[in-house]
């Protein structure tokens, strides 16, 4: 099999540290272009040395000294700061992984696709916020874009083989959070602490937030809907606590065909590590009679107003996604600064997309002015809710 190369942006993270993991078990296989990080100079030093990446990358021109000095007598290359993770990005790896959180993620991401090679797509907010954009890239540099996301990659795998028209609708299960069986009253009172408390999937702090509002489900309606090309009453949500099913594809003979697995992510990640072949990973296997049963329920709506407020989105189209994303993104911040209560995220969120109204984005200068128009509204309620 011929050398990989392979460039991980967002390598520090939860899901860049399980792709770490996959790479450093057969070291052969893989040339490590670049490892990009935010501001965990420490981790991105030794997870460089583990791979003998070429280039150790940080976002944060402040970490520049020190990942320097960590990385003396090696022949690591060391760069900081904006720009030095878009030349990251652009080294052109057979296969990028794209696992930096939120909009922040969305340049890189770009620049990734633009290179024409295989983005394994974890950040979800970048296709969120700006789904025409990015796909447009895609196709016109000739990229494949592969899903990571659990739900999405599972989506994918049932479908391959099948013809498009085939399918009907798609189901996205939802561990159902850590708020699955709280009142509201509960909810209303919960700080950082209870709302990280993931019963199934340890992930980094923004999309465990996500998954206890259900904004991580809502996001991943929009996300299925630009992946594979699907309106939003063909994706259905269910709650599935136990997190075994990660998808199900409904086909016009009647037939479901659904992925399953442990909930451990090296597994849809390693999907795409190899696609299309498959990698014999150390993940865990999924034992069935240990389980014993599976769980599948609607999905509360009232309580997690969330999913209305992403469908309401992306039935809206045009910027809303866009607006939807980014006031997201700065409520959850100030909820994990215990500036806003819980609640209040989504309550920030439906009077962003109610202040700002209907909007177009088409191009990448639009997306990031609307982006950032978001945030400031998000940011002057939030300041009001917090006062
Ligand atoms: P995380 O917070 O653990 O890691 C984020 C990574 O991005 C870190 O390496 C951080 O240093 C880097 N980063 C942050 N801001 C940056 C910037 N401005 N420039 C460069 N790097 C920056 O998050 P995570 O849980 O690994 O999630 C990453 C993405 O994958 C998110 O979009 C998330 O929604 C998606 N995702 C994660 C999981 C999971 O199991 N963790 C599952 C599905 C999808
Ligand atoms: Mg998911």
């Amino acid at each position: 099999m011929a050398v990989k190369t392979v460039t991980i942006l967002g390598s520090t993270g939860s899901i860049g540290v399980s792709t770490v993991d996959l790479l450093a078990a057969a070291p052969e296989r893989y040339r490590v272009l670049a490892l990009v990080g935010n501001s965990n100079g420490q981790r991105l030093a030794e997870q460089a040395r583990l791979l003998n990446a070429e280039w150790a990358v940080c976002a944060d021109p402040a970490q520049h000294g020190a990942l320097t000095e960590m990385l003396a007598g090696t022949a690591i290359r060391v760069a900081c700061g904006p720009q030095a993770v878009l030349d990251a990005a652009r080294l052109g790896a057979d296969w990028t992984m794209a696992a930096i959180t939120g909009v922040a993620g969305l340049a890189p991401t770009l620049a990734a696709a633009e290179a024409g090679r295989i983005v394994a797509l974890a950040n979800k907010e970048a296709l969120v916020s700006a789904g025409d954009v990015m796909l447009r890239a895609v196709s016109a540099a000739g990229a494949t874009l592969l899903p990571v996301d659990s739900e999405h990659n599972a989506i994918f795998q049932a479908k391959a083989g099948n013809p498009e028209r085939s399918v009907e609708k798609i189901t996205l299960t939802a561990s159902g959070g850590p708020f699955r069986l709280a009142s509201r009253e509960e909810m209303a009172a919960a700080g950082p602490e209870a709302a990280l408390r993931h019963p199934v999937w340890s992930m980094g702090a923004k999309i465990t937030i996500d998954s206890a509002t259900l904004f991580n489900k809502g996001l991943e309606v929009i996300e299925a809907a630009r992946l594979f090309g699907l309106r939003s009453a063909q994706i259905d949500v269910l709650v599935h606590p136990q997190s075994i099913v990660h998808g199900m594809v409904h086909f016009s003979d009647g037939s479901i065909l659904a992925q399953l697995g442990a909930p451990d992510m090296r597994i849809p990640i390693a999907h795409t590590l190899g696609w299309p072949e498959r990698l014999t990973t150390h993940a865990p296997r999924l034992d069935l009679a240990v389980a014993g049963k599976l769980e599948f329920l609607p999905p509360d709506e009232e309580k997690f107003p969330a999913l209305r407020l992403a469908r309401h989105a992306l039935q809206e189209g045009g910027g809303s996604p866009t607006i939807l994303n980014a006031a997201n993104e700065v409520a959850v911040a100030s909820f994990l600064r215990r500036r806003i209560g819980f609640l209040d995220i989504a309550s920030v969120v439906e009077s962003v997309l109610e202040r700002m109204g209907r909007r177009s984005a088409d191009r990448l200068d639009d997306v990031l002015a609307l982006d950032d128009e978001a945030r400031r509204c998000a940011g002057a309620l939030e300041a009001q809710r917090a006062a």
